[in-house]
């Protein structure tokens, strides 16, 4: 799972969705639990108890102060500036323990990109053909952008992108990909619903899920908290 970005409603539907699937041996998490969302202790708590793995996004950076909001726009640095007010030492030394890059089986795992961990967004082809030399494992998986989506190696050095739709299986074969999840609490791809993929790595399958969840529950805590008026409304349209 990708971009909880502090939104508990959206990170319990998918709790709850794993389950009635029957569970999962690890969780990995590709960065970004907090920022934007009301629930920043609630999320880094679970986290922190579930995740196996987990890279740090530029929120979670940008949260305890070791990275500069100046690239963030007004909304995204004032909600930073809230969380950070949010956190305590515990949860400041959990985000900050946080790698940049991370390896499980045959996947990389990283935040933006493998070239520029924290930072980078892989929205082209052609940004995500550069990176396939930036990593040497046959798969990543990445976030940042909250876009499911993937980009696939193609003969003589090329990349193709196609949408990552939500139930059909992605058979993991001999091409190398970049697969982004989508984001569980902050959707962008105009589908609200929170998004994450179970891998079964028995088949060699990718399936990404879209779980409906209680956008106003979330809305109303962030209108409580004075968070701006544009990230409680994107939620509704997921963009
Ligand atoms: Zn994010």
């Amino acid at each position: 799972m990708a971009d909880i970005h502090a939104n508990m409603a959206a990170l319990s539907a998918v709790l709850d969705d794993i389950k009635r699937r029957g569970g999962v041996e690890q969780v990995w998490c590709l960065g970004d639990i907090v920022g934007y969302g009301p629930d920043p202790l609630q999320c880094i708590e679970i986290m922190r108890r579930l995740s196996d793995v987990c890279v740090a996004g530029n929120h979670d950076r940008a949260a305890t102060g070791r990275l500069n909001m100046a690239e963030f726009n007004p909304e995204a640095a004032y909600a930073c500036r809230w969380t950070a007010e949010q956190l305590k030492g515990e949860d400041i030394a959990f985000l900050d323990s946080l790698p940049e890059v991370a390896a499980r089986q045959d996947f990389t795992l990283v935040h933006g990109s493998p070239r520029q961990p924290v930072w980078e967004y892989l929205l082209s082809i052609s940004g995500a053909r550069e990176n396939f030399s930036h990593f040497s494992t046959r798969f990543c998986l990445f976030g940042h952008t909250h876009v499911p989506s993937i980009f696939r190696r193609t003969e003589g050095g090329g990349c193709s992108f196609s949408p990552f739709s939500p139930n059909i299986g992605l058979a993991l074969g001999q091409s190398r990909m970049i697969i982004n999840p989508g984001s569980v609490g902050q959707p962008r791809d105009g589908d609200p619903r929170a998004s994450y993929a179970i891998l079964d790595d028995r088949v060699r399958m990718l399936r990404l899920y879209r779980v409906a969840y209680d956008i106003s529950l979330t809305q109303a805590k962030m209108v409580k908290q004075n968070l701006p008026v544009k990230l409680v409304s994107r939620l509704s349209r997921g963009v």
